[in-house]
């Protein structure tokens, strides 16, 4: 048989790497940023265009290259970061593979303008697909200026299955967040489509913050400081008022790098107790400072993930320090850490390895939080539980209770079948949860979920009859939001004036509220707000289209929330509205509204 085993071309090579290094607009973002950083710069501007799909361009004031390098920077592991194997154990800057710019090359038209400073004369390049198509001599500032065009034009698989431009942006947007978080001393502007996204000038960590999500959050944050022999952590906690449903605020760097780490993001969660709900994430903004002989980000090519050589060590002082500085602030007034040593706790040196340690940890973990689950469900509530779930299992069971998608057609039979029995009241018990005897047995409503249906339908049709009745406010509310926040806003005005509330931007990221829709129960209209645009940040990725993302996002923000105690009349009426809906079955995240229990079911329970 004739051999057929070939080494593969460099470009095709290139573009396999890219593969796994570029996935979206925001990686080619990532890298850009941190080569930028990496050449010392102090102030590096990212422009962006239709969200990095036309264009991606860093430009920095960093040492720049010669014209050798300039051209050597786009081979495969070409990189000036480290030398010798050993070398790998002491990394400093963030790059150091040598070959995002061989990748991100071989899928896009690039174009390079770069001077070091003792130079008279810089360089320009334009490559494509790997391909040197022009170069030559040019007069230049000192420092780098990349731009990215037409990425993955040669990759339409690739380029087929990116996202719609809010998402892609989002991503980008997340990207530069961790690299200016990372880096408060270097000066950064972002520019989308012409318009200025961030503008952070240098200066401390809590002006980064703060340039980052606005305004409000100077007040929410608490310092974290510690230095020991192993570690130095400094960054800031955010107070439990501004703790999220969801893990996107948490920036844990370690050497000024952001690292995604479950393990280390649960010591800071633990730490804060029950000042927070157990669905809850703190807001956070950490860097650990370690000797990178003892840490591994070579385990991954995106370099998010990391390997510690004394996790478990870390672990406790992360979360020690923590809890220090919530109690240091009065934030945990009953927690007393003021104890001789702080960390007198802290097991010595341990000698197993880290995935060891972290595996008995865990199973520590769950079995103390177990114990805690269990201590917290009080009989009545489990017997109930337990009641329900083997009630809505036999339903299964008998395809009784089929829930439908959101999708689904309402079914008109299901519908009829749930026939309350109007003269009997309604139950409410822990607050969450209303009891209804209806004809053939009992229903069990969950009054959140149930509201933000009735909610969502109501939103959506205001929408579509365009005659939302609005609520004057006797004050006008002012509302100060963040870049990102005015952004969204800016997109959601329209809509959220169809649905009837008033306002208006006035400047930057100023805006004012004189009216909200009628539907809306009493809510704190800022807080409110805030949460509408959180919520409809997130739903992004599902690619709702504007309005059915805003109705659901304000349906979310302003349902009346389980804990909350409801008069019969209110029980009544959000019992009969819920019925009226189109599909009262699930709420349009997809949870249920209600359970149904037969009374030849509850018969064979005794
Ligand atoms: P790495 O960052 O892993 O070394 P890259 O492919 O990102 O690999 O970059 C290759 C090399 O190009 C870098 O090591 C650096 O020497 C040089 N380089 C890239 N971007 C810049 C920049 N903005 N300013 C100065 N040098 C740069
Ligand atoms: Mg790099």
């Amino acid at each position: 048989m004739a051999d057929i085993i070939q080494l593969l071309p460099e470009s095709i090579a290139n573009q396999i790497a890219a593969g796994e290094v570029i996935q979206r607009p925001a990686s080619v973002v990532k890298e850009l940023l941190e080569n930028a950083v990496d050449a010392g710069s102090t102030f590096i501007q990212l422009v962006i265009k239709d969200s990095g799909k036309t264009l991606i361009q860093v430009v920095d004031d960093g040492k720049g290259m010669s014209e050798t390098d300039a051209r050597m920077s786009f081979e495969r592991h070409a990189t000036s970061k480290i030398r010798e194997a050993n070398d790998l154990f002491s990394i400093k800057t963030m790059g150091f593979r040598g070959e995002a710019l061989a990748s991100i090359a071989s899928i896009a038209h690039v174009e390079m303008k770069t001077k070091p400073e003792n130079q008279e004369m810089g360089t320009h390049l334009v490559i494509h697909g790997s391909v040197l198509k022009k170069q030559n001599v040019c007069p230049l500032n000192k420092g780098t200026t990349i731009s990215i065009k037409n990425l993955f034009y040669n990759v339409p698989a690739r380029r087929k299955f990116l996202k719609s431009d809010p998402v892609e942006l989002r991503h980008i947007v997340e990207e530069f967040k961790r690299v200016a978080l990372a880096n408060p001393e270097t000066s950064f502007t972002m520019v989308h489509n012409e318009m200025e996204v961030f503008h952070l000038n240098h200066g401390g960590m809590r002006k980064r913050i703060v340039g980052v999500f606005g305004k409000n959050f100077n007040e929410m944050l608490v310092p974290v400081e510690e230095n020991t022999d192993i570690i130095k952590i400094k960054g800031y906690i955010g107070k439990p008022e501004i703790a999220k449903k969801n893990k996107k605020d948490q920036y844990l760097f370690v050497n000024h790098r952001f690292v995604k780490s479950n393990y280390l993001n649960h010591a800071i969660k633990l730490a804060f107790g029950d000042l927070i709900q157990k669905e809850d994430y703190p807001f956070y903004v950490i860097n650990l400072d370690i000797d990178p002989a003892k840490i591994d980000i070579n385990i991954h090519p995106t370099k998010t993930e990391i390997k510690f050589e004394e996790e478990r060590l870390i672990y406790q002082y992360l979360k020690v320090t923590t809890q220090h500085a919530l109690g240091k602030y009065n934030v945990v007034p009953t927690l007393d850490f003021q104890t001789t040593d702080r960390f007198n706790n802290i097991p010595h040196r341990n000698t197993s390895t880290p995935s060891q340690s972290a595996q008995t940890f865990k199973s520590n973990v769950n079995s103390e939080s177990s114990k805690k689950d269990a201590q917290e469900i009080n009989e009545w509530s489990q017997l109930y539980n337990e009641m329900g779930q083997e009630a809505s299992n036999l339903y299964d069971e008998q395809q009784m209770l089929r829930i439908p998608s959101s999708l689904d057609k309402p079914s008109p039979r299901r519908s009829r079948n749930v026939d309350i029995l109007e003269t009997k009241k309604p139950y409410q018990i822990h607050n969450t949860f209303i009891i209804s005897p209806i004809k053939s047995g009992y229903i069990t409503i969950h009054q959140q979920h149930a509201h933000e249906r009735i909610l969502y339908e109501q939103y959506l049709e205001a929408l579509d009859s365009q005659d939302a009745t609005i609520q004057k406010q006797l004050f006008p509310i002012n509302l100060h939001l963040n870049h990102e926040q005015t952004e969204t806003m800016m997109l959601i005005i329209p809509t959220i004036q169809k649905m009837g509330f008033e306002i208006e931007h006035f400047g930057d990221h100023n805006f004012i509220i004189n009216g909200i829709p009628a539907l809306m129960q009493q809510v704190d209209i800022s807080s409110m707000i805030n949460e509408l645009i959180e919520q409809y940040q997130a739903n992004i990725e599902l690619e709702l289209g504007i309005h059915e993302n805003v109705a659901r996002s304000i349906a979310k923000s302003s349902c009346i929330k389980r804990g909350k105690p409801l008069t019969s009349e209110e029980m009544n009426s959000l019992i009969s509205d819920l019925f009226s809906c189109e599909i009262p079955f699930i709420s349009p995240g997809g949870k249920k509204c209600f359970i149904e229990v037969e009374l030849n079911e509850l018969e064979k329970q005794f």
